[in-house]
């Protein structure tokens, strides 16, 4: 019998899109990693729900951290993998 390893690897060029579930109107909002903060909003993540007004988990406003980070890395975003962890499945031959 083998094993075979099985690995996801995700370049963070593959990202661009964040999405937050509102857990109290159960709305989802998607959130663009390379989009401009425009309006009145100062910061990439919104305190709260923009359908039903609820706050978001303040949690949450570590997405703004993550933001800025994936604006710093953008000219080095095909050199960067992630990587899940490794999962091993049997393999029959
Ligand atoms: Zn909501």
């Amino acid at each position: 019998m083998l094993l075979m390893r099985k690995q996801r690897v995700l370049s963070i060029a593959d990202f661009r899109y964040v999405s937050i579930h509102c857990v109290h109107c159960n709305s989802t909002l998607i959130l663009d990693l390379e989009g401009e903060i425009a309006g009145r909003r100062a910061y990439f993540t919104p305190a709260a729900c923009s359908v039903c007004g609820h706050d978001f988990d303040s949690a949450l406003t570590n997405l703004n951290m993550l933001n800025q980070v994936y604006k710093k890395l953008a000219a080095a975003k095909n050199a960067i993998t992630f990587s899940g962890e490794a999962e091993n499945e049997p393999f029959e031959s």
